[in-house]
């Protein structure tokens, strides 16, 4: 059933400039409500060949396209992204679950990228460097890598298509991307204001479909594509490097993350709570950087939590469009199931059920805090993607630090302490890519976003973004 309101939802995926229908769809469903509310071209392999063709195709037009040209038809696909905000918004929370005031959040943080490297572009500077013969004259310089595929995730529709699309394209590269199939029509609306944006044919190509293994593996051993750029979990990731090895690929990856959120006696509680409810309730705790993991001091384990448990209890649930809703529903019944398995088992290992702890209808489930969670439980060594607060103790602060580290995954850490030779001494020894202190909230487009150990390899955002999808070359003149 698709409803009468939805009608404006984008249905056609968009390869060489044309949009195209496909001749199988699927559907996409809203989580909230279980209903069907569009369907999207289910393009296959043949496809994805077709649009890496294509991309490649276009690529030296493109290429040879100066910047400050390049730049405006970014910068006019920003402009865009913004003018249709509300349409935008609407779309994720129909088929993420998020709350209407989180996709709004997200148009203008995913936009903002698309204006950084619009400008960033400009600055893709070479170097010269002092020669070491006589008669020499060395310099490099930044050249785009060529095609590059984007595969992306459901939980931020936009933005994970923004960081990885904006650079590539400003950089002078093409792209094809293929985002997840259960947020595909963001993607597509996307696609429709890049064409009014002006790119030429080619130069962006959004494929949509079911296969996602082995659209996947065309878009990662296709030999045309230069660069694979993927966020998602970290075993499909591995995949996808391992695929991309075959013909030596440069590759950026953002992988899963299971943050920790450390409190130290000296923090500011009511600011360390506050701080705990950002990070971990966004995307009812269904992103990359969702704290996974607190650990408290001894000292301030019961205020801390006391606290921590006011403030969840406080949270509304619901479907994402209803006003005042902070609490949208899990993606999928899989991603229910795992949080419910995460609470049980954190149970059965002794820890303390203070708020929630149970699912509600449909694939919601309620805001959870968990106190004494055992160091062996599974929410402490898996990315739960689920609104639940785990509570771990800890007494020393390199007690706490070890804890903290001991994962195999490193994207962001945060803590909260009003001592600032610690805030130095435990930013610098938390093992991962991003460290928010006295904040729940770190990524915007001016910084580089990215982990460390099976997180990921690579940065999206700031100066560096643009370097994943260039190269240096040296060129070194003799006279
Ligand atoms: P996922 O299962 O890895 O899927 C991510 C994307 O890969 C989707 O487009 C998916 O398509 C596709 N995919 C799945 N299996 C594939 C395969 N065998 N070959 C090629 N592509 C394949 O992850 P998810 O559950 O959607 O997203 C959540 C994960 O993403 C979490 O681990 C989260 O931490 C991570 N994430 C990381 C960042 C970061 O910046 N580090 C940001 C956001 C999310 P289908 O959905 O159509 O199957």
């Amino acid at each position: 059933m698709t409803t009468k309101t939805e009608n404006r939802l984008p249905t056609a995926a968009y390869v060489n400039g044309k949009f195209i229908s496909g001749h199988k769809k699927f559907n996409v469903i809203n989580p909230a409500t279980g209903e069907v509310i569009a369907s999207a071209p289910d393009l296959g392999v043949a496809d994805c060949k077709k649009a890496i063709d294509d991309a490649h195709t276009a690529w030296p037009g493109w290429r040879d396209t100066d910047v400050t040209q390049r730049s405006r038809i970014v910068q006019k696909w920003y402009e865009l992204l913004m003018a249709h905000k509300d349409e935008l918004a609407r779309t994720m929370t129909l088929e993420s679950g998020k709350p209407l005031s989180e996709s709004l959040a997200e148009v203008d943080y995913g936009a903002s990228f698309v204006e950084w490297f619009a400008e960033e572009a400009k600055r893709a500077y070479g170097e010269s460097i002092p020669a070491t013969k006589t008669g020499q004259r060395l310099i490099t310089i930044r050249q785009p890598v060529g095609v590059v595929a984007a595969i992306t995730p459901w939980n931020f529709p936009l933005a994970m298509i923004t960081r990885k699309v904006a650079p590539a394209l400003a950089s002078g590269c093409t792209v094809v991307l293929r985002p997840a199939s259960q947020t595909p029509l963001t993607a597509l609306m996307v696609a429709k204001l890049a064409h009014q944006a002006g790119f030429p044919p080619g130069v962006f190509n959004v494929v949509t479909g079911k296969d996602s293994k082995g659209m996947g593996e065309e878009l990662t051993t296709n030999e045309l594509v230069r660069k694979i750029s993927f966020t998602g979990s970290t075993e499909v990731g591995r995949t996808l490097m391992a695929n991309a090895a075959r013909t030596i690929k440069k590759v950026s990856l953002e992988l899963g993350g299971n943050a920790p959120f450390l409190v130290f006696d000296d923090a500011d509680i009511d600011a360390a709570v506050a701080g705990a409810i950002t990070g971990k309730f966004r995307n009812s705790g269904q992103t990359c950087v969702s704290v996974n993991r607190f650990y408290v001091q001894d000292g301030v384990f019961d205020a801390f939590a006391e606290k921590l448990t006011t403030a969840v209890k406080e949270l509304k649930v619901g479907n994402g469009l209803d006003n005042g809703v902070q609490v949208g529903p899990l993606i999928n019944r899989d991603g229910l199931e795992k949080v419910k398995a995460h609470v049980e088992d954190a149970i059965d290992g002794g820890a303390r059920l203070l708020t929630g702890g149970k699912a509600m209808e449909g694939l919601f489930y309620e805001p959870t805090v968990l106190a004494d969670v055992s160091p062996s439980a599974l929410l402490a060594h898996e990315e739960t993607f689920g609104p639940v607060c785990a509570l771990f103790r800890f007494k020393t602060e390199k007690e706490g630090i070890a804890m903290a580290n001991d994962t195999e995954f490193g994207l962001a850490a945060y803590f909260y302490s009003r001592d600032v030779n610690r805030c130095w001494q435990v930013a610098e020894q938390l093992e991962s890519g991003m460290v928010g202190i006295n904040t729940g909230l770190v990524s915007n487009a001016v910084a580089p976003f990215g982990g460390v150990k099976q997180s990921g390899i690579g940065r999206e955002g700031s100066k560096h973004g643009l370097d994943e999808y260039t190269e240096i070359k040296y060129l070194c003149f003799s006279e």
